[in-house]
């Protein structure tokens, strides 16, 4: 008997984690006037169910970023909060607000977001990676009656660095840490004093819009620009897998991946050529930072992607090896 619906986890006081069949970690917050969920998973599950059935308070829907197993039920919702750069069209919107019908007919919808939040049982590309993402066939097993993607013409309403959600009891705070994907935000939650990190710090960082220096001061300044409003970390990817587990991460990640990042410009980086973890099929060479073991499929190093060295530097930043 293998496992069809998600697990909910309560990580902390009114606070659940929404583990999606080993894909996505959703959060759930909820505060003494409203709720906020933090990111819309793949589509095994009828995410908004679950969330009415956890709380009865007004929520808002906050995107860590866009891609197909954080924002795939997006269409569940009337509206979603995000950064304007993870639409990734031709044209960035500069309105605050705006339907996703207009965002397409205005050019400014990315072929890979439009794939992350189109129709789960379509053949191509987000059928193949969803599936390959959710792994260990022998733990989890989505059923087609509870796929669900939603059919609302959402509103993107589009938020950065500094915005809040005020949930009367409990503030949670916006922070923008690109390199994973070019808009990724982090929530930081001033109650139970946990970051919700996305995959901007996980195990699977990435920096693929960036410089490896730049991204090394974004990573300073979640760390010491925000450092003192959390105490653990949340990621994305919470439970990854096979594995079952409702543990924070542990801040070290953050050191560790700002060395990841280091060793790179220093020219001292260990690189290893790893599976690719939504297709073990396929290996890439990773920089890889850590001490576990190196052949685990769910390594909590920290893995930068390959494309950084040549962009090791920002035009205009200065030449310090950190
Ligand atoms: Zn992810």
């Amino acid at each position: 008997m293998k496992i069809s619906q998600p697990l909910i986890h309560e990580i902390a006081e009114r606070t659940w984690f929404v583990d999606e069949l080993g894909t996505n970690a959703m959060y759930i917050l909820e505060g003494s006037e409203r709720s906020l969920v933090i990111d819309a998973g793949t589509g095994y599950c009828n995410f908004k169910a679950i969330i009415e059935s956890i709380t009865d308070k007004p929520y808002d829907v906050a995107i860590t970023h866009a891609h197909p197993d954080h924002v795939g039920m997006m269409h569940e919702f009337d509206q979603i909060f995000i950064n304007r750069l993870e639409l990734d069209g031709e044209t960035i919107p500069t309105e605050d607000r705006k339907k996703y019908s207009d965002l397409v007919k205005d050019g400014q919808v990315g072929e890979m977001f439009a794939r992350c939040v189109g129709p789960i049982k379509a053949e191509g590309y987000f059928f193949k990676i969803a599936r390959q993402h959710v792994g260990y066939w022998d733990v989890w097993e989505p059923k087609d009656e509870y796929i669900c993607k939603g059919d609302k013409d959402t509103e993107l309403i589009f938020i950065d660095e500094g915005y809040v959600f005020d949930l009367g009891d409990r503030k949670v705070s916006t922070v923008f840490l690109p390199g994973h994907t070019k808009g990724h935000l982090i929530f930081i939650d001033d109650m139970t004093r946990i970051a919700f990190t996305g995959d901007a710090v996980n195990h699977n960082n990435g920096s693929r819009f960036h410089a490896a220096s730049t991204h090394i001061r974004y990573l300073l300044h979640f760390l010491e620009g925000y450092g003192k409003t959390y105490d653990r970390i949340f990621n994305g990817h919470t439970s990854y897998g096979g594995t079952f587990s409702s543990f924070s991460e542990p801040i070290a990640v953050v050191y560790n991946l700002v060395e990841a990042y280091r060793a790179l410009l220093r020219g001292e980086a260990h690189t290893e050529v790893r599976p690719v973890h939504i297709d073990p099929s396929r290996t890439v060479e990773l920089v890889v930072y850590g001490t576990d073991a190196p052949n685990s499929r769910l390594s909590k190093n920290p893995m930068v992607t390959p494309n950084v060295p040549p962009r090791l530097w920002e035009d205009g930043e200065e030449h310090i090896i950190p």
